[in-house]
């Protein structure tokens, strides 16, 4: 390892933020009282209930849900699109539109229900304009969009797409996996339908998410996880299924999971007022400055400038592979970042030719000597030649 430092440089927030010391200790705190959530009499049953049903409340709290939304607790953003393209109206083919820019995680669901593409245009006005034509020629159900970009971080113009969906009967869902951790989001007055999220991109650990939204659709939806919870009453040849929540989380819950992520959205409401999004608009402003900067660097963006964007940058250098920059950077800079399609093939079809590319992303306690770091170790790399 080159530069005389050994500290590992984490520039992989999108993919898992770390879990924060608050989030580890408030875990601590719960094990003890480990028990049967809703149907324990014990006092530890009870404990048990009264803190999942608190995180439940939290977290929807943390994203301004209203108090008749619905507050799903499910595995992360991928399962909670799963949830909901099981609870959307069908209304024939093309019931769902979306852009060409989702995560996997919010296209493939959609996709196999038959939905309609519309693609980004090289401005976001210009695209605005083309959903809303799509919209305006054909009714949906449902319209869903990235709430920010995984590849490009950029982020889509919410008020306006909510605006565009209503006026058009059409309710809107918002993949908030790139966004929540790095905006504060209120979905009551943006008035939007649903939210998903992950705890484990939100600096809680792996295996809790949430979808939050509209109770109708939900209480109307066939029980997404069927079992044990999600009933009201069962004979041998009927069930009567429970409202929502409850009836799309059958079978014993992930608590410990939804404790820790509660405790990640108290942490970060606790932040003073704008100060996540100062500290990491000043590292990605280095960052994409710094490498844009770099001959033979390019950084790959749909709307340069017009939009906000989140802590993260994606790029390619000319002549490497993305793979062999990204081992470069661990193996001789000791840094971690991401490379591949990021699970968003159709933006790097548009973006990369379909190639792979590296990304680099931040969060809370990245610095400006890990900004630093990676810049020098791709100066190196590119002095070095092909
Ligand atoms: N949506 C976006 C924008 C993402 O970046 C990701 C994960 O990378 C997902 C959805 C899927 O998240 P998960 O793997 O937690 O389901």
């Amino acid at each position: 390892m080159t530069g005389g430092s050994t500290r590992y440089v984490n520039l992989d927030f999108a993919a898992s933020a770390p879990a924060l010391t608050a989030v580890a200790d408030r875990v601590a705190d719960f094990l003890p009282s480990y028990s049967s959530v809703h149907r324990g009499a014990g006092y530890a049953s009870m404990v048990s209930t009264a803190a999942y049903e608190a995180a439940r409340r939290r977290i929807g709290e943390f994203v301004g849900a209203r108090a008749d939304d619905v507050v799903q607790i499910v595995r992360n953003t991928t399962d909670a699109f799963g949830l909901l393209a099981s609870a959307v109206p069908d209304w024939g083919p093309g019931s769902v539109v979306h852009l060409d820019l989702e995560h996997h995680a919010n296209l493939l669901p959609w996709q196999a229900l038959g939905s309609r593409v519309v693609a980004a245009r090289e401005t976001v006005a210009d695209t605005l304009a083309a959903l809303e034509q799509e919209l305006a020629r054909k009714p949906a159900a449902l319209l869903a969009v990235t709430g920010a970009s995984n590849v490009t971080g950029e982020v889509l113009p919410l008020a306006e797409l909510t605006a565009i969906a209503h006026r058009h009967g059409a309710r809107i869902a918002v993949d908030g996996a790139q966004l929540v951790p790095h905006r504060r989001i209120d979905l009551g007055s943006l008035d939007l339908d649903y939210l998903a999220f992950s705890g484990h991109k939100l600096y809680a650990p792996y295996g809790a998410g949430v979808l939050i939204g509209r109770r109708d659709w939900l209480d109307a939806a066939p029980p997404y996880v069927a079992g044990g919870g999600a009933v009201r009453r069962v004979t041998v040849t009927r069930t009567t299924w429970a409202d929502a929540p409850a009836r799309h989380e059958g079978g014993t819950p992930n608590v410990v999971g939804a404790v820790a992520l509660a405790a990640a959205c108290e942490a970060l409401a606790g932040l003073p007022d704008g100060a996540l999004e100062r500290h990491e608009s000043t590292l990605r402003t280095r960052l994409a400055d710094g490498l844009g900067g770099i001959d033979g660097v390019r950084l790959l963006e749909l709307w340069s400038g017009e939009v906000d964007v989140v802590g993260l940058v994606t790029f390619v250098v000319d002549g490497y592979p993305a793979e062999l920059v990204a081992h470069y950077l661990s193996a001789e800079h000791g840094i971690g970042v991401r490379d591949g399609r990021f699970c968003a093939h159709p933006l790097l079809d548009r973006l990369n030719e379909g190639r792979t590319a590296v990304r680099a992303s931040l969060g809370l306690g990245s610095s400006g000597s890990d900004v630093d770091r990676l810049l020098d170790g791709v100066r190196e790399l590119v002095d070095a030649g092909p």
